[in-house]
């Protein structure tokens, strides 16, 4: 879970769990001005009543799933503004984790849930190959210097997929070695942006010759079909 704050106030988004935000904006003097959830998942929504108990705000999440503590259900087009924080979030539909799972971008920064990882992405669990694909190309579509702001830290698992996927790819053998300093020194690897995405992470790179080799070399059959390609490295991904 992410928190978007200033001297005063923050905004949370997917609040797993209440108590650590709770205890955080303790900590920090804070008020809680906005909850803002990616998708329905146990682990991106189970905090929000813990949070409401103490904290009457509005939250924000995907208009086309099943999240009874919503006050404000929104959708590609709707933006989220914030006015304790000065900021306003554009809303992008991205389903393919969950069938409506959404993102929130501004400021330079994505707020993905599951759907975009640092060097992989999220499991299909109620879409299908073909919309995740898609999501994932709206989102490489934004400025280099976009924050990735994802719901998990499964960067060095995932840059290590990465590596038996484009196993000559350089930027994976740096980001790698970068990467694993951090978690040895107890860091996250996040945020990570999207021009460092661009140059290592495997689903945003299925146009690239070595990618579509490794994929027709998993399937055992040349394909020409960029979605049977990206399908095949979803699917090599889940029994890694
Ligand atoms: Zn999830």
């Amino acid at each position: 879970m992410w928190t978007l704050r200033n001297a005063t106030h923050a905004a949370v988004v997917d609040p797993g769990e209440a108590r650590p935000v709770l205890e955080y904006l303790a900590r920090e003097k804070l008020q809680l001005a906005a909850i803002l959830a990616t998708h329905h998942h146990p682990d991106h929504v189970g905090g929000i009543p813990g949070l409401l108990a103490a904290h009457r705000v509005p939250v924000y999440g995907p208009k086309h799933e099943p999240i009874p503590t919503l006050t404000r259900a929104v959708a590609e087009g709707d933006e989220v503004s914030i006015p304790e924080l000065g900021v306003t979030l554009s809303v992008l539909d991205i389903p393919g984790h969950t069938r409506a799972h959404i993102a929130y971008y501004g400021v330079e920064s994505l707020f993905c849930g599951d759907t975009l990882f640092a060097c992989g992405c999220g499991r299909l669990f109620e879409g299908t190959a073909g919309q995740m694909m898609a999501s994932l190309s709206k989102l490489a579509a934004l400025p280099d210097a976009t924050k990735i702001y994802c719901g998990h830290e499964y960067t060095l698992a995932n840059i290590k997929f990465a590596q038996a996927v484009e196993p000559a790819n350089a930027a994976l053998a740096t980001r790698l070695e970068r990467d694993r300093r951090l978690r040895d020194a107890g860091k996250p690897t996040l945020p990570c942006t999207l021009g460092e995405e661009r140059a290592t992470n495997p689903f945003l790179r299925w146009r690239e010759p070595a990618v579509i080799e490794s994929a027709n070399k998993y399937l055992g059959a040349r394909v020409s079909d960029p979605l049977r390609g990206f399908s095949a490295i979803r699917e090599w991904k889940n029994g890694f």
